[in-house]
């Protein structure tokens, strides 16, 4: 099966704004951002859509959601607010099909999604 681009990203075969990274997951920058802080949280496992979780990736879901933490204290967005968002399939706006968790911020934020 092709690669994703994020595969591409996680293998350093293309490069990216890499915020953090460890074993299991790295965080960089969206190429078209939304907002003054737009990062995608990325798990290195594939996992195409919110729909194949399994009870084995609880942990690791889990975690994403620490480094959005992490990431927004960072950014300092932490207390003006912030966004978490995945993406699933086509009515939710999925383009890339390997999960990862928008961390998007730095200014107000519309609501509700269109
Ligand atoms: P989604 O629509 O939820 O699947 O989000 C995919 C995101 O990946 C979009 O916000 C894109 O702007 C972003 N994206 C696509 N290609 C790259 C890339 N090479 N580096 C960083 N972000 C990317």
């Amino acid at each position: 099966m092709n690669k994703t681009i994020f595969e591409k990203i996680i293998d350093k075969e293309i490069p990216a704004n890499i915020h953090y990274e460890d074993e299991n997951i790295i965080a960089i920058d969206d190429i078209n951002p939304v907002a003054p802080v737009h990062i995608l949280i990325i798990p290195k496992k594939k996992i195409s859509t919110l729909n194949e979780i399994e009870d084995i990736d609880i942990n690791l879901v889990g975690k994403l959601f620490k480094i959005a933490k992490f990431l927004a204290k960072k950014f300092e967005i932490d207390k003006s607010g912030y966004r978490t968002i995945f993406n699933c399939n086509e009515d939710g706006g999925q383009t890339v099909f390997h999960i990862h968790l928008h961390l998007i911020g730095g200014k107000k934020l519309g609501w509700p999604p269109g």
